[in-house]
């Protein structure tokens, strides 16, 4: 198990420095016009392809790195670039993380690289488990997957929302119930491969911030998809379906607190995206303190506007302590004793959200129109506290996991 480590090594203060340059070379100049345009920006993408950023590989190697710094450190550079365009960068990352979980090899090796194409024909990857009607409560999904056993096929009927990427994607990894009885632990994830009959695109949604990535409905009727897209295959299911009905008689409390220990160890890296945009706003916020003067002064040398950048400063750095020592514990299985996943994620998306706020306020007028970047910053920043568990759910998950009682 490698030591918990505030310093980079090196080799990360290489890639460190490599990923700030694609951010301020090419991410943060492309901000506002794919926030205006409101679509995925793919000449962004394509170029992060051509350098290598964005691949699995790329990603596999950071998640592997035994200080457990490499995602946060990347996910916070990529960010600080700009929110939007980097969630459509790493937002293929859902749907290859689910296939990785859950997938056998074979299925990892066929549709990993279809969910990224290559530099010359970059492809996108969605991620479908939120529906209407099931968001915070994931345990109320109502697409259904059932098993057609004549033709080894499994039939999908529902409406799946907020998907990032939806309907553009090449390959969409889709989460079904396939035993109503056991909640949670009765779904199971699908493929569904390229052109798939019956998966079509609803609602396009206009959004508050990040703008630059694509977030849309997708509607599955009838859906047809070969036994082989059931990720981990029907043996594996139904062995695992067979223990869940095991556990549920002997007390379903512990299936429930199984399924929340995923989620510990996803939540530090949506935490660095949100430290990522906080220091973004930070800076600009602390560049225009000391360079914008009002009564013959700079105005940071008024102590209501430089206790401000102090708070600012404070918060962002704390919250990437907790991320830090969150991700260090998820790659070396240390257990989240007191929920530091979700600890890390609910300062982190709280402190962006602050913090974008307060950058607003220090450039007064400039800070409120988009001629500065402080202003989609804080839009972006409000996404943070609800994806990937809103911060109500944090702070439920990290109460309970304290007290000990039951995550429901
Ligand atoms: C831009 C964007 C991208 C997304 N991308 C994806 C994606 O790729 N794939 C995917 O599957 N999903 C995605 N989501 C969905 C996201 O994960 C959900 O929006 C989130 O889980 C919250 O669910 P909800 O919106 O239904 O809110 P609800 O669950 O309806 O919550 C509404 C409010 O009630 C509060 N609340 C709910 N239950 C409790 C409780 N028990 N105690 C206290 N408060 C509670 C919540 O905190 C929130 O404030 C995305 C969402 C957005 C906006």
């Amino acid at each position: 198990m490698a030591e918990f480590t505030m310093e980079l090594n090196d080799e990360q203060k290489e890639v460190r420095d490599w990923l700030h340059g694609f951010a301020a070379d090419v991410i943060r100049p492309a901000a506002a016009e794919w926030d205006e345009r409101e679509e995925t920006p793919w000449p962004v993408i394509q170029e992060a392809a051509k350098v290598g950023i964005y691949s699995l590989d790329f990603y596999a190697q950071q998640y592997f790195d035994p200080t457990g710094l490499g995602i946060p450190m990347a996910m916070e550079e990529l960010f600080w670039g700009d929110a939007g365009i980097a969630l459509s960068i790493v937002g293929t990352g859902l749907a290859a993380v689910g296939v990785l979980a859950n997938g056998t090899e074979e299925q990892i090796g066929t549709w990993i690289p279809q969910m990224y194409g290559d530099a010359n024909d970059v492809k996108v990857a969605a991620f479908c488990s939120s529906e209407p009607d099931a968001g915070s409560d994931v345990a109320s999904m109502r697409t259904r997957a059932v098993y057609d056993e004549a033709k080894d096929e499994w039939v999908l009927n529902g409406t799946k929302t907020w998907a990032t990427n939806g309907g553009i994607a090449n390959v969409h990894v889709v989460v079904a119930v396939v035993d109503p009885e056991l909640g949670s632990k009765g779904h199971a994830s699908f493929i569904i491969p390229p052109g798939t009959e019956g998966l079509s695109q609803g609602q396009k949604f206009k959004k508050h911030g990040i703008r630059a990535s694509h977030t849309a409905e997708v509607v599955l009727d009838n859906v047809r998809v070969p036994g082989s897209c059931l990720l981990g295959g029907k043996e594996k299911l139904d062995e695992r379906l067979a223990r869940a009905r095991e556990k549920a008689r002997q007390g379903g409390e512990r299936v429930k607190n199984a399924a929340m220990a995923t989620f510990e160890a996803s939540r530090p890296a949506v935490g660095a995206m949100a430290v990522g945009t906080a220091r973004a706003a930070y800076e600009v916020a602390l560049d225009y303190a000391t360079t914008r003067e009002q009564f013959g002064r700079p105005i940071v040398d008024n102590q209501g506007v430089a206790f401000q950048l102090a708070d600012m400063r404070t918060s962002i750095d704390a919250a990437r302590l907790l991320v830090w020592r969150a991700s260090w514990m998820a790659v070396n299985g240390k257990p989240f004793t007191a929920a530091e996943g979700s600890m890390s994620k609910l300062f982190a998306s709280e402190t962006a959200k602050k913090v974008t706020g307060q950058a607003i306020q220090i450039l007064g007028g400039n800070g409120y129109t988009r001629e500065y970047p402080v202003e989609r910053m804080h839009r972006d920043a409000a996404i943070y506290t609800i994806f990937e568990g809103t911060s109500e759910i944090q702070r439920l998950v990290i109460a309970r996991t304290l007290a000990g009682v039951p995550i429901r």
